[in-house]
């Protein structure tokens, strides 16, 4: 049994640098900017076609799991951009004066944090919006330390290459545990309302379907993985720790594949570590060199399948849901 992969997207990958077009849909008047909004009235309720003459306010997003999570809490009241282009490497990503124009003409900004984005610190700089609302939707979430061991295959300046965010400030691939989404999911939300409170009821609505769709989709990891305990796991891509700790799986290491081929003494080397672990199952991704990996699973007699880290795909807010099924069929099936 090879490969489940199906999950994915690049060949649907739409790549629209700018997502601004099709969200230009004209809002109902909205109320903004009006000061000392607190309180549980609705007496702004955007559908009362307020007097006031403000603008929607623009939010922009970093990457696609932000721009996702920002889409589906604002709806079509605003307009929400994504920086980097769906299929974009977000971990090497090099910000561009695009970027810089964006930022500077935005009202909000929605990031992961945890250090992903480590491309923003000068592109803010430049931007020189002094009104600018930094939204950092993992905010108060406790990030993990790289806990995977990881085997070194790869040629060390590689290696300490890929690896750069991630020890700056903890593991940043939350998004990809459902719970944790639906926390990033109230940052923004929160977020949002804080910049524009004259939308507080429909962004709580908005916020509450969402959180509800992944309410559910956390019940089905749970049922369908509680039967796999400790499902023991190697990744090429330090990005399931959350999850791996969320439905009591594991990521044991994290194999870093050099750029040409492996070398014998590095399928040694990964051999060794399969056996010491007792590794179940080997998850590469798109965009890795799948013959290698091919190969690798061969020579470690394991099925190599695909995960989706969801750093590209589709810009449908819903994609969030499509892939992490198609992740937990991949788990199931690499588990059992
Ligand atoms: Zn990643």
């Amino acid at each position: 049994m090879l490969a489940t992969a199906g999950c994915n997207q690049s060949n649907s990958t739409v790549t629209p640098a700018r997502q601004g077009e099709e969200n230009k849909v004209s809002p109902p008047a909205l109320v903004g900017t009006g000061a000392g909004e607190v309180g549980l009235s609705d007496r702004n309720s955007l559908t009362s076609g307020s007097s006031s003459q403000s603008r929607p306010i623009e939010v922009v997003t970093t990457f696609l799991p932000m721009y996702w999570f920002t889409k589906a809490v604002a709806g079509n009241l605003v307009r929400v951009e994504v920086l980097l282009p769906p299929g974009t490497e977000v971990h090497e990503y090099q910000a561009t004066p695009k970027d810089v124009q964006a930022i500077a003409q935005a009202d909000v900004l929605v990031k992961n944090g945890l250090g992903l984005e480590e491309f923003l610190e000068n592109t803010i700089k430049n931007a020189r919006n002094t009104q600018l609302k930094q939204i950092e939707a993992s905010r108060g979430i406790k990030p993990l330390q790289e806990i995977s061991p990881v085997v070194e295959v790869a040629d060390k300046a590689d290696r300490d290459h890929k690896h750069e965010h991630e020890h700056s400030a903890g593991n940043p691939h939350v998004w990809l545990d459902p719970i944790l989404a639906i926390e990033q999911v109230e940052n923004i939300r929160d977020g949002l309302i804080a910049a524009d409170p004259g939308n507080k009821v429909t962004y709580q609505a908005n916020a509450a379907a969402y959180i509800q769709q992944l309410q559910a989709l956390d019940r089905e990891f749970q049922q369908r993985l509680q039967q796999y305990p400790n499902c023991t796991f190697v990744t090429f891509h330090d990005a399931y720790p959350y999850l791996a700790q969320r439905y009591q799986l594991k990521q044991v290491a994290v194999v870093q594949i050099p750029e040409d081929q492996l070398s014998p003494g590095d399928i040694q080397k990964t051999i060794s570590t399969v056996k010491q672990y007792k590794v179940k199952a080997l998850f590469g991704e798109s965009g890795t060199d799948n013959k290698l990996l091919k190969n690798l699973s061969q020579d470690l007699k394991l099925n190599l399948s695909v995960l989706d880290s969801l750093e590209s795909g589709s810009v449908d807010p819903q994609h969030y849901f499509t892939a992490m099924k198609a992740n937990l069929q991949t788990l199931e099936a690499a588990c059992r």
